[in-house]
């Protein structure tokens, strides 16, 4: 249930109102940023709604019908903002983060950085732990990978996301990365989701391959109910019958999941399609159809690349994509990064 405070509730009537909860055996997320005081409460604890509502400062007592309770909007109403150093996820920006799918060597992680930071990128995507189909696939580099992608992003001033395939990845991920990018194979790894949750290390959850909207904003809630608020989620294609595409990029997922939760919605059209050719058209949709942000991988040369290069986009295809989505953010509200085009002093 959600209890939502007057405005002028104090911050004694507050307190009051956490302990009467917690004493039976409740948790409560306090939500930041609104008006009021809005407190998540869930847990198996024995509640009485009427008597929480008849506690000072008590505005009113809500129940949240969806199984999700602190990932749904019915606890927070206002979009959550995730904020990394200068960098504002969530909000009035659209935020691309770009790269290759997996690090490779010292010289691809620094073309690619290079390249995707002057087309306007602000986070560098790569892996230095990947989940590959099958065991004889290219594996990653691991901790060599993870400094030489920390490497990349400091030289071109970018922040970096990097996938944790288990929890056991988590220490040496977070002496590198700024978010963990859980994959889709890992959407419902419960063990890995309950230590993202102690941390506060922002975290990417990609939709799992076969996974409803509701399974996934659940293993969203899993994250979130272990007190790590920064969680953002990403569409990258499920499972369908269609093979003419590497996955089904679901598009409209971004206005239900906006509208059902808070967290900011991504969507990664190269893994959504797995085909070069058809990720600006999808990167366009996503961002028409109000999506957060968008994880594109690029290779600096993509033909000769250890993983995905059929999907990955030449560093000029990229920045041809980026100034399509520079008409195309503003057109529904949306800001995006106008760096490239100062450097070219076309802006004032
Ligand atoms: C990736 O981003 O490189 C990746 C493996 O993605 P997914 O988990 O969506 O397949
Ligand atoms: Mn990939």
């Amino acid at each position: 249930m959600v209890v939502v405070m007057k405005e002028r509730a104090s911050d004694a009537e507050v307190q009051a109102v956490i302990a009467h909860l917690v004493e039976r055996g409740m948790d409560v997320h306090r939500s930041s940023g609104a008006a009021r005081v809005v407190l998540g409460v869930v847990g198996s604890g024995k509640v009485d709604r009427g008597l929480v509502a008849l506690m000072d400062g008590v505005h009113e007592v809500l129940r949240i019908t969806e199984p999700y309770k602190l990932a749904s909007r019915t606890f927070k109403q206002e979009d959550t903002v995730i904020t990394i150093g200068d960098l504002k996820i969530g909000g009035d920006e659209v935020i691309v983060m770009a790269g290759p799918c997996s690090a490779e060597t010292e010289e691809q992680v620094h073309a690619t950085a290079a390249a995707v930071k002057r087309a306007g990128a602000k986070v560098l995507r790569g892996g230095a732990f990947k989940p590959r189909s099958s065991p004889y696939s290219f594996q990653g580099h691991g901790e060599e990978g993870l400094r030489m992608l920390r490497a990349g992003a400091d030289a071109h001033d970018l922040k970096l996301i990097t996938e944790v395939m288990d929890a056991s990845q988590i220490e040496v991920c977070a002496k590198y990365a700024d978010i963990f990018q859980v994959g889709a194979r890992n959407m419902q790894n419960f063990t890995l989701l309950r230590e993202l949750g102690r941390g506060r290390t922002p975290v990417m959850l990609k939709r799992g391959i076969a996974a409803t909207i509701e399974e996934w904003l659940l293993s969203a809630e899993y994250v979130l109910s272990g007190g790590n608020s920064a969680v953002m989620l990403c569409e990258r294609g499920i499972r369908t019958f269609e093979t003419s595409t590497r996955n089904t990029l679901d598009v409209s997922a971004i206005p239900i999941v906006k509208e059902l939760s808070h967290l900011p919605v991504f969507v990664d059209p190269s893994h959504g399609t797995g085909r070069r050719d058809k990720v600006a058209p999808m990167a366009r949709a996503a961002a028409a159809a109000g999506a957060d942000g968008l994880l594109i991988e690029v290779h600096c040369d993509p033909d000769h690349a250890w993983s995905d290069g059929a999907q990955s986009l030449f560093p000029v295809q990229f920045e041809r994509l980026m100034a399509e989505l520079r008409i195309i953010a503003p057109a529904i509200g949306r800001s995006i990064c106008l760096e490239p085009m100062a450097r070219r002093g076309w802006a004032r």
